[in-house]
């Protein structure tokens, strides 16, 4: 019997495979057409047989999902597991809030490179502070090339409230650290060519005898700037610097331990 010949009641196996039945509702539901099939399916339910056979002829594709019990299980159970416009727009807001977590992300992270940039420049910045605070409290030696003389003390029954250091006449005198000058002149009381400078603690310094003044009362001086020359003016028995310190200006300590404390080695 030719393959052709068929005549029966039964149609031929000719339907789409359950595969095929699946995938088209699924790719319709996808797009916003879902929402009518939802709706048209819904009112298909619940017509008649003969309006559910009106709808076959006239929407093949609504019409065979409806009319076939097994296709609308199919479409119901895709519907189930496809992605409705909801959906879909949920995916939309889950990009948007992901782009804008990922600007604000990336503008956090730039802030923070800037923040550690200000960061280490201010670190840098204090740093130099701290460098030049450093550098200008520094304690220098008033006088390089010296010997150690008469040190603090009773000397001859009287009291030498000072360290000698003898030099040769001319010697640059320096400033201890920075300071100002708070005299700077004859001394009528034996010191010579005498200068007094106050410094940034407080602590005063007394240095006499010098040969010659660099500086005048009021003026600002750095640690090693040479405000004299040594000499042996005034009540001096041979060319030396006579040094006192005067915490605060207060009562005249010992030279040598003083310095000593501030790092510097008599
Ligand atoms: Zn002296």
């Amino acid at each position: 019997m030719p393959k052709t010949s068929y005549v029966g009641r039964h149609r031929p196996a000719a339907r789409p495979s359950r595969g095929r039945q699946i995938v088209v509702p699924v790719a319709l539901l996808s797009s916003t057409v879902a929402a009518g099939l939802v709706i048209h399916d819904a009112g298909a339910s619940e017509s008649s047989p003969e309006a559910a056979a009106m709808k076959n002829v006239s929407d093949p594709v609504a019409g065979g999902i409806s009319g076939d019990p097994d296709l609308a299980a199919a479409a119901s159970a895709s519907r189930a597991g496809g992605r409705s416009s909801r959906d879909l727009a949920g995916d939309a807001r889950t990009v948007i809030v992901g782009a804008t977590q990922t600007a604000t992300q990336t503008a956090t992270e730039a802030q923070a490179v800037a923040d550690k940039a200000a960061a280490a420049k201010a670190a840098a910045a204090q740093a130099q502070r701290e460098q030049a605070l450093a550098a200008a409290h520094r304690w220098v030696s008033p006088v390089s090339g010296y010997s150690l003389t008469s040190g603090f003390g009773f000397r001859w029954g009287k009291m030498h409230p000072a360290q000698d250091l003898a030099c040769p006449v001319g010697s640059p005198v320096h400033a201890l650290s920075s300071g100002t000058v708070v005299f700077a002149g004859w001394s009528t009381e034996g010191y010579g060519n005498f200068v007094k400078i106050r410094y940034w603690d407080g602590t005063v310094s007394w240095m006499a005898h010098n040969s010659r003044l660099l500086v005048s009362v009021g003026d600002e001086v750095t640690p090693g700037q040479v405000v004299a020359y040594s000499g042996d003016t005034g009540h001096s028995t041979g060319p030396h610097v006579h040094l006192e310190i005067h915490p605060e200006g207060g009562t005249a300590v010992p030279p040598v331990p003083w310095l000593a404390a501030h790092g510097v080695d008599l």
